[in-house]
């Protein structure tokens, strides 16, 4: 795969490290070394990070659940701004963009605006997800993607690939090396959620999964040499 634009998805756990909640330092310069090179090889590169490091909307029964996902939203974009100031530390220019206002935080989300980051080489973040409840991430990369004319959705996991079974539950479990999305969706193998596998599959957007213990597994992807799975539209 030759990739011009990609966009990449974090987790929001990634971003935690073996601490779980907030962020690892280590583990977020070391996604900036590696986004580095692919940004001085001339990829333009998006990036969308999820919230689960801080807040889930579903995980709150206490409160009404389109208020627990604007605090799910907000989640994303303090992480956000953490991991694009570590971007900038690292030499790269960066710049976030959200679907709602966020004073002078960020910046609106306008297709033109994030075309014009990406001709200036700069790292763009899509934070804030889709900006509506009831969604998630997922589906927000996918959007994303999709409305910004990605070559490739790149996901970044703790498994290093799509199997079709769990291998931590069942030893004989097998890695495939490329998948249909259709497929993924009939045997409900959860690579992203449905709404988002739905969009991909519509409007034929790839999607790649590796490990993101992988050495160089992020500049790798972004290149694209995929030693996980490779799913296709
Ligand atoms: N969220 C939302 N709309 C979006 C994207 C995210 O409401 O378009 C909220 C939702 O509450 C979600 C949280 O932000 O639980 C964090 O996003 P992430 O995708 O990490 O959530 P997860 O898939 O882990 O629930």
């Amino acid at each position: 795969m030759k990739m011009k634009r990609v966009f990449l998805k974090l987790s929001g756990e990634a971003l935690a490290g073996p601490k779980k909640t907030g962020f690892d330092e280590d583990t977020v310069k070391e996604v900036a070394r590696q986004v580095k090179l692919s940004v001085d090889a001339g990829i333009q590169v998006g990036i969308v990070i999820g919230g689960g490091n801080f807040w889930r909307g579903r995980t709150s029964e206490a409160i009404d659940r389109t208020k627990a996902d604007q605090i799910g939203m907000l989640a994303t974009v303090m992480n956000c701004i953490y991991v694009s100031e570590i971007f900038r530390n690292a030499g790269m220019m960066t710049q976030i963009l959200t679907p709602f206002e966020c004073g002078s935080m960020t910046k609106l989300f306008s297709k033109d605006r994030a075309n014009k980051y990406f001709e200036k080489g700069m790292v763009v973040f899509f934070a804030g997800g889709t900006g509506h409840p009831y969604f998630s991430t997922d589906t927000g990369i996918a959007l994303r993607a999709i409305e910004m004319e990605a070559d490739c959705i790149l996901l970044a996991k703790a498994i290093d690939g799509v199997y079709d079974s769990d291998p931590k539950l069942n030893p004989e479990a097998k890695k495939y090396d490329t998948i249909s999305i259709q497929e993924v969706i009939d045997r409900q193998l959860a690579v992203v959620d449905l709404t988002a596998s739905i969009m991909c599959m519509e409007h034929k957007m790839p999607m790649a999964v590796f490990s993101l213990n992988e050495k160089d597994g992020i500049a790798n992807a972004m290149q694209g040499r995929i030693n996980g799975t490779i799913v296709t539209a």
